[in-house]
């Protein structure tokens, strides 16, 4: 996706020589118009794939999803909740996550409300590195009986691990940014 890159170069600041920092448009301040579409591009990229409904995890990943779901017809958006709070169900799917950005592991819950046996379920997320949150996510959705059918990423570092772990999911998976490199202090795409 041009825009998406080209909003990369000229916003995005790279962190100790490995992190992306987008906190301008993806992270922190949102980009709306840029973020419709993102959603757009994703409808693009599954058409045809039947969506019950979309999940993602907090908390950036929701306004992607919700982007989204604006074009697959208004499906539900699930998001999956990194912390333990008294209003979280405690009837929940699980998984332990490791996170990249933080460098420790956390639990990821989804209420077993909210995600059921045979439904058709799109992932989507902000970034993929390692592919620990994918994993985590494919997991959840696997846990309820229901099927991953995509794996939906803004950014992917192509650099890591992530898309040999979802394909090894057995998850589709479709990036609508690959980064290379950041070679020479810059970002260099695939
Ligand atoms: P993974 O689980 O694939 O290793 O990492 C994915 C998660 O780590 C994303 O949800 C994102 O929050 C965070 N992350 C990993 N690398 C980067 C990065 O370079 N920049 C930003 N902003 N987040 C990242």
């Amino acid at each position: 996706m041009n825009e998406l890159k080209q909003k990369i170069l000229t916003d995005g600041r790279l962190l100790d020589g490995y992190i992306l920092k987008v906190d301008n448009f993806l992270n922190h301040q949102l980009d709306v118009g840029l973020l419709e579409r993102v959603g757009e591009a994703f409808a693009e990229r599954f058409a045809g794939v039947k969506i019950d409904k979309i999940l993602t995890i907090e908390a950036s990943g929701i306004a992607v999803a919700c982007m989204a779901a604006r074009h697959f017809g208004y499906p539900p958006v699930v998001f999956a909740k990194k912390t333990q709070s008294l209003n979280m169900d405690p009837d929940a799917y699980e998984v332990e996550v490791f996170s990249y950005t933080k460098q420790t592991t956390y639990k990821v819950r989804v209420s077993r409300r909210y995600l059921s046996a045979g439904e058709k379920v799109l992932i989507i997320d902000d970034f993929l590195a390692n592919g620990h949150a994918a994993r985590g996510l494919i997991d959840i959705v696997r846990q309820a009986g229901a099927e991953p059918v995509g794996l939906g990423i803004v950014i992917e570092k192509g650099f890591q691990d992530g898309r040999k772990v979802v394909e090894d999911a057995g998850v589709r998976l479709e990036s609508l940014a690959i980064l290379k490199s950041f070679e020479g202090g810059k970002v260099n795409f695939a």
